[in-house]
């Protein structure tokens, strides 16, 4: 048997993955032979389980088509690409490196008759040995951010060398106490060896190629070599800033006007090194778990990584056993756990195995937050709540006319345009909904708004034409209003000409999320004490523990985004990235889509807005 690092990273999530992966690739086998090594009633079991794996058509359920992947892949592919350019400006000798793994330096071992193997994305080989370096799209921000602030200054646990390389300031030679006490360099130190943490997700991919790559050097009787090979990270630098120079129509990634190169290299060399007794005991329950084929349900966990687009591929199966709707991972602040009446604490995955899967489950009792025992009550009742006064306060704020205001965004690894950074969310559309009196709005004839046809910068059009359309007084209404706000100080700075009107729009922006679900310093500033300030304003059971507009427009009509060919904002990034691929019947056909979902999104809003009036007059 040969496992991958992917397959490693995987399979040492927990037993039941390997099992599931297994009797996934074997399905029809499965079912032929199950009474061969399954008791009778475990066959139902699992016939539950593949019916969740493949729909009635047997079409996969898990491995489905990442739409969004598949978009940003050329990206990710470039990242590999410019950190092989850029490598030899920081490192000496040769260099191997390609956009296919297959033409890649591999490295390959086998212990316990299982063959484990890794391709390394730039192989560096120096006099005497080699460096290991690991492309990966994400930013030095995940690590940088590592640190303490103090007096305002923030320390971050790495440092840039005079190579341009960044390493821990242990590994610097500096005193680490001058930087920050040492317990909280430590604690932050200690963030590189969660496999499930921003940074130390990378981390630990580094640390099983590092695992794989010595034990193929010892058995291969090259042993002397392993304590002079050095291990890196590739990434892209968050301060980097594009000038918009462009070659044959690409973009040409030159060193910025501050002296940042787009990527940065971050030693792990004694990171990684501390890691590898962790990942042999890693090995040996992988090894473990490959003999067992155990499939049996396993406890969910932080290793199931539900929700991040790390998440588990059978959490659909394992996960299938929550409510879908007001399962105990609806209750809001539920990360910080529930206390019993002894004070024991219980994490949210604590109450899961022990059966509390749905938000009735758990006892009053054990809800000490005031917002989950309203959760509950709306629940039980399926009675929404609803504080009158802090809603009807909220809309005093509001002046007219309102601009229901939304933007759609591509936040690309690389920048694109002029001024732009790595995942600057690019803005390439506006939708613009007018409402010039109180409830007087068309959805149709009131509504403006701009969408780019192509990938040329249209960033000054669309801002002209919002900067033309957006009055200078009444309210520019949006919904979780710090996405938009970012985005119009970033267009402010990159078009100078726009700047004061841009930022008299972000002055003029009102949170329909504050009205919702509440802001603490704005109902302190309207008189409430805080608690009633901190508190939420409306609640229904089918909210679900989210506040997003989707969930909440469908309590107060009948439109909904269910059925529309784009329905989410990663759909309509999809298809953005995709227009250039498409030919010009279909490229209409999905332009027209995406300026319905986009108005339908600031329709939303005015519709909302008229629900909760409504709802308090
Ligand atoms: S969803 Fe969780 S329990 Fe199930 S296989 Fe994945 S990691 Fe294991």
């Amino acid at each position: 048997m040969a496992i991958t690092k992917t397959n490693f990273i995987n399979y040492s999530r927990c037993p039941r993955y390997v099992a599931l992966a297994d009797l996934k690739k074997e399905k029809l086998k499965s079912m032929i032979s199950l009474e061969e090594y399954r008791k009778e009633e475990e066959e139902e079991i699992i016939r539950e389980v593949l019916g969740d794996m493949y729909d009635e058509a047997g079409n996969d359920l898990i491995d489905v088509r990442n739409e969004h992947l598949e978009v940003m892949m050329p990206y990710y592919g470039m990242v590999e690409l410019l950190a092989g350019f850029l490598a030899p400006k920081y490192f000496s000798g040769t260099f191997k490196y390609s956009a296919s793994t297959l033409a890649q330096e591999s490295f390959d071992c086998v212990i316990d008759n299982i063959r484990y193997l890794c391709y390394v994305d730039i192989y560096n080989e120096t006099d005497n040995a080699f460096n290991i370096i690991e492309a990966k799209a994400t930013t030095t921000n995940k690590f940088l951010s590592l640190g303490v602030k103090d007096d305002g200054k923030f320390n971050s646990i790495f440092t840039k060398g005079s190579d341009g390389v960044y390493r821990l300031l242990e590994d610097a030679g500096l005193n680490v106490e001058d930087f920050m006490p040492l317990k909280k360099y430590e604690f932050n130190r200690s963030k590189l060896f969660n496999r499930f943490g921003e940074a130390g997700h990378y981390v630990y991919d580094l640390a099983v190629q590092r695992y794989i790559l010595e034990n193929d050097l010892k058995a291969n009787g090259e042993v002397d070599k392993i304590p002079l090979i050095k291990y890196y990270l590739a990434v892209l630098n968050g301060d980097y800033v594009f000038d918009g120079k462009y070659e044959h129509g690409e973009p040409l990634y030159e060193t910025d006007k501050n002296g940042n190169d787009i990527i940065c290299f971050i030693d792990l060399t004694s990171v990684t090194k501390d890691y590898m007794d962790k990942i042999d005991l890693d090995r040996k329950r992988v090894a473990g778990y490959i003999d067992d084929l155990n499939g049996d349900e396993f406890p969910l966990g932080e290793y199931c990584e539900k929700k991040k687009t790390t998440c588990c591929k059978f959490c659909k199966v394992c996960w299938s056993k929550l409510p879908e709707i007001n399962s105990i991972m609806a209750y809001l602040d539920g990360h910080h756990g529930f206390k019993d009446k002894e004070g024991r604490k219980y994490s949210r995955f604590e109450l899961i195995n022990d059966g509390y899967l749905s938000m009735l489950d758990v006892p009053e009792s054990m809800l000490n937050r005031e917002k989950n025992v309203i959760q509950r009550r709306v629940v039980e009742t399926n009675k929404p709540y609803i504080n009158v006064d802090k809603i009807r306060d909220g809309f005093k704020e509001l002046k007219y006319p309102i601009y229901h205001l939304d933007f759609e965004t591509f936040p690309c690894p690389l920048p694109r345009y002029k001024g732009e950074k790595c995942y600057t969310q690019s803005v390439f559309q506006f939708s613009l909904h007018i409402e010039r009196e109180p409830g007087v709005c068309d959805k149709e004839k009131d509504h403006y708004g701009f969408l780019a046809p192509d990938h040329l910068d249209r960033r000054e059009e669309l801002v002209k034409l919002m900067c033309e359309l957006i009055g200078d007084s009444g309210t520019v209404l949006v919904y979780n209003d710090s996405f938009e706000k970012t985005r119009l100080k970033e267009l402010a700075d990159i078009f100078p000409e726009y700047r004061n009107k841009l930022l008299k729009i972000r002055d003029n922006i009102f949170d329909l999320m504050n009205i919702v679900k509440t802001k603490t310093s704005l109902y302190e500033s309207l008189g409430y004490d805080k608690k009633d300030a901190m508190m939420f304003n409306y609640y229904a059971s089918s909210m679900n523990g989210s506040f997003s507009i989707k969930k909440i427009l469908p309590i107060f009509s009948d439109l909904t985004y269910k059925g529309m060919e784009i329905g989410n904002g990663v759909e309509a990034l999809v298809t953005y990235a995709s227009f250039p691929k498409m030919d010009k019947l279909n490229f209409e056909h999905k332009y027209e889509k995406l300026v319905e979902y986009c108005k339908q999104d600031t329709w939303a809003m005015f519709v909302v807005l008229e629900g909760l009036k409504a709802t308090v007059k």
